[in-house]
């Protein structure tokens, strides 16, 4: 088998269950995903950093065995987390072809250090997943680890697993997708593969959020798979049979980045300087919109009025969320521009006050 190389393949798609659990799991869900022939590498963890103690923790060295064994049958390259220099020394004997450091393990830099070190010099390529919370310097933080040990830029990777949050949202972890772009535009050249699974958290979402990855030019996706989901030791609610892994993936449409048609970029270029004319006249409103906003703190301020009238602003809340359906935007994307807004203006008229 030719040595695994990052970058080679893109999109790299990566499966295999959250937790090689037995023998036979491990075997046959590997085996059944390469038999779809869209499979790049398998994945599996053997040691599983659980949020609540008790709760499955892994195999350990014998599920590298069984992944040793998934890469004999198929051929396919394997990979395994790790998050001590144990797990990086053992993955290594058993000659896995890519770590990865998850998501509870890229927040604590001793941690990424000490697996850094001792990746250092092994020439195998390395997944950094975000870490839980959404912290860029974090994530990028453990790039910089891996890179200061002389491990190549072109050996490391990234992916996006979504961030943890407090409370019920649709995804189990946010996407947080303009952090991910932070990221891409710190590392440009570095692989950014998505993982829908850790994302979604059930399986009702993974093609929404592929499609999404594909759609945001991401390089590839690490999806979960399981030969029986609902018997899984970890993560079953997110786990797709080999089956629904390659109908999955043969849906997800990798749209060219670009077309050089003449009719393409003409019809493109069209809507493009309408949206930089709109754009321009938004943010001159905007701009002029917070003048105001300073001339409405210079009257308080003479007035010895507060800043915040709350009835005042329900109002214009109200009045412009009713609008929503006629505007054509969502009502949650209004919100989130008019708190925008609506902060920027309390800022300017403190300014004015206070200062
Ligand atoms: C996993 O990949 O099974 C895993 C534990 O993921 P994360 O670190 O993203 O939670
Ligand atoms: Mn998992």
């Amino acid at each position: 088998m030719t040595k695994f190389k990052l970058g080679a393949k893109r999109p790299l798609i990566i499966s295999g269950p959250c937790s090689a659990e037995t023998r036979e799991q491990t075997l046959e869900t590997c085996v059944r995903l390469a038999e779809t022939g869209v499979v790049d590498m398998l994945r599996a963890g053997v040691w599983k950093p659980r949020t609540s103690p008790g709760s499955f923790e892994g195999v350990g060295l014998k599920g590298l065995a069984w992944m040793a064994e998934a890469k004999r049958l198929t051929g396919l390259p394997v990979g395994v987390e790790v998050a001590t220099a144990k797990h990086v020394e053992s993955a290594l004997e058993f000659e896995v072809d890519m770590v990865w450091i998850g998501a509870r393990t890229t927040v604590s830099p001793f941690a990424v250090q000490e697996v850094a070190d001792a990746l250092k010099g092994s020439g195998v390529p390395v997944l950094i997943k975000n870490p839980m919370n959404p912290d860029i310097d974090l994530w990028a933080g453990a790039v910089k680890r891996f890179s200061a040990v002389g491990i190549p830029m072109d050996d490391i990777g990234l992916i996006h697993r979504g961030f943890s949050y407090f409370g019920q949202q649709r995804y189990r972890n946010a996407p947080m997708w303009p952090l991910a772009f932070e990221m891409r535009s710190r590392f440009p050249e570095m692989m950014m593969i998505c993982d829908p699974s850790h994302m979604a958290g059930t399986t009702e979402y993974l093609f929404e959020l592929s499609q999404a990855a594909a759609d945001l030019r991401y390089d590839g996706l690490i999806i979960e798979s399981h030969v029986c989901p609902s018997q899984a030791l970890s993560d079953a609610k997110q786990q797709l049979i080999p089956g629904e892994l390659e109908r999955l993936v043969r849906s997800v449409n990798w749209r060219r980045e670009a077309a050089d048609d003449p009719e393409f970029v003409k019809a493109l270029d069209l809507f493009r300087d309408q949206i930089d004319q709109i754009d321009a006249e938004l943010f001159s409103l905007l701009g002029r919109r917070m003048k105001i906003s300073e001339e409405i703190g210079r009257v308080k301020k003479a007035n010895d009025v507060a800043i915040l009238q709350s009835s005042r602003w329900g109002t214009i809340k109200d009045r412009i969320l009713s609008q929503a359906d006629e505007l054509g935007l969502g009502r949650d994307f209004l919100n989130d521009v008019l708190e925008a807004i609506h902060l920027e203006s309390i800022n300017r008229q403190n300014s004015v006050m206070n200062f």
